[in-house]
């Protein structure tokens, strides 16, 4: 983009709100905390903000974004919604939840959001910041993850300051702990739960409150791209490569630990506890640190421990999976 802007890094008090409010009003993207990771966001009835948004990401148009509405109510002002999506409705609306649902005739949403599809994904965010954003602003705004596409996604406000200053008015700043993970995405298959991706609710508790299995994405194969564009292998990666299931750093690695750090290595980790949701709260800061660590150390590479695949650990392995693919 040529004309650059002044970005401001704001503390999320009442007045901030109304600017960040103001700035999305006028076609502006704005970069929030939620309870995930950070989001970048526009008016989603916007061609023109949502344009932006692809742009400013570098993220291929056929990647659809999700949309952040205030409340359960607001789902049917926009899609049309079965019986087994109320109840996940009902149970997990506010929180870590985008449910894919087929669009209704009164939405108003920007098809650039929804890439063409006659679904839309949706969700209402519980995070104190992007609720008082979405009541100020008064329509849904569609946000993906606040960083370039590919790269790890944003869980601090300067990570989101370092991929777009100069690009968008304002950061909104935050302290608060997050989970550290995006959604999980869950879509419907001849009337039947997908899980489109991994993410922040465990599957386990999806599976529990509808009292039958979800099935995964990768098993119908042949709508897999369909049901949910843009899960590209390669994702969240920082610039060094990645080496899973790792027990020590080799020459050229730094290492990303769960649990005690080996004596005299270089690296961070990511809980000393071995607590999978620090981990996941830790994830994406430790990559980005690693990834500058190795480059000041001359390294090339990221050993990483391995985490145990239960609970949250699953969606923290699909993300350094994803991270460590080559393509
Ligand atoms: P992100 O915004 O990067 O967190 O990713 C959002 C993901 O949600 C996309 O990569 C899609 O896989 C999925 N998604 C969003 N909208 C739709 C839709 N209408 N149909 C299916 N999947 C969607
Ligand atoms: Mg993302």
């Amino acid at each position: 983009m040529s004309n650059k802007i002044q970005t401001e890094l704001l503390k999320c008090n009442d007045n901030n709100i109304k600017k960040a409010s103001e700035y999305l009003k006028q076609g502006h993207l704005v970069v929030f905390p939620t309870e995930t990771v950070f989001g970048i966001g526009g008016d989603a009835f916007s061609d023109k903000a949502i344009k932006k948004i692809f742009k400013v990401k570098k993220r291929p148009i056929f990647n659809p974004l999700i949309v952040h509405i205030k409340d359960k109510d607001s789902i049917e002002d926009n899609a049309i919604i079965n019986k087994k999506a109320e109840i996940l409705i009902n149970y997990f609306m506010p929180g870590p939840l985008t449910l894919i649902l087929p669009i209704n005739k009164k939405s108003k949403i920007s098809k650039f959001v929804t890439a063409g599809l006659n679904t839309i994904a949706l969700r209402v965010p519980s995070h104190k910041i992007i609720k008082s954003i979405l009541e100020e602003f008064g329509r849904p705004i569609a946000a993906p993850s606040a960083n370039i596409s590919g790269k790890p996604s944003s869980t601090r406000a300067n990570d989101a300051y370092n991929a777009f200053k100069g690009l968008i008015p304002c950061i909104m700043e935050n302290k608060d702990a997050q989970i550290g993970l995006e959604s999980t995405v869950v879509g419907f298959y001849e009337g039947n739960p997908v899980l489109l991706r991994y993410g922040a609710l465990e599957v386990e508790k999806i599976q529990d409150i509808l009292g039958e299995k979800v099935l995964i994405r990768n098993s119908i194969k042949k709508t897999e791209k369909v049901l949910s564009p843009g899960q590209t292998l390669r994702h969240y990666s920082p610039v060094a490569t990645i080496r899973l299931n790792a027990v020590k750093a080799k020459k050229n690695e730094v290492f990303m630990g769960f649990g005690k750090l080996p004596e005299n290595v270089l690296g961070k980790n990511l809980s000393e506890n071995r607590d999978l949701s620090e981990a996941a709260s830790n994830l994406y800061s430790t990559l980005i640190d690693l990834d500058e660590l190795c480059f000041k150390s001359n390294k090339t590479q990221i050993a990483v421990a391995s985490i145990p695949n239960i609970g949250i650990g699953k969606t923290i392995n699909d993300r350094l999976k994803k991270a460590s693919n080559k393509n």
